[in-house]
């Protein structure tokens, strides 16, 4: 059995999951990486990260 594992992240600020290879955007908050659809996600979240990022951690 083959399995591919893809490694899906979500983005925090429009809420959408995809693989990390078709994400446009990474910004690094807090020496956590962030991954984003789009330039304009990562502006958003770079403006106010405290905002986008979920409460209590993963
Ligand atoms: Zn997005």
């Amino acid at each position: 059995m083959t399995r591919i594992k893809i490694e899906k992240v979500r983005d925090p600020v429009c809420g959408m999951i995809k693989p990390k290879s078709k994400m446009r955007a990474i910004s690094i908050y807090m020496g956590k990486k962030y991954y984003f659809c789009t330039e304009g996600d990562k502006r958003m979240f770079d403006r106010h990260p405290e905002h986008w990022i979920p409460k209590g951690g993963e």
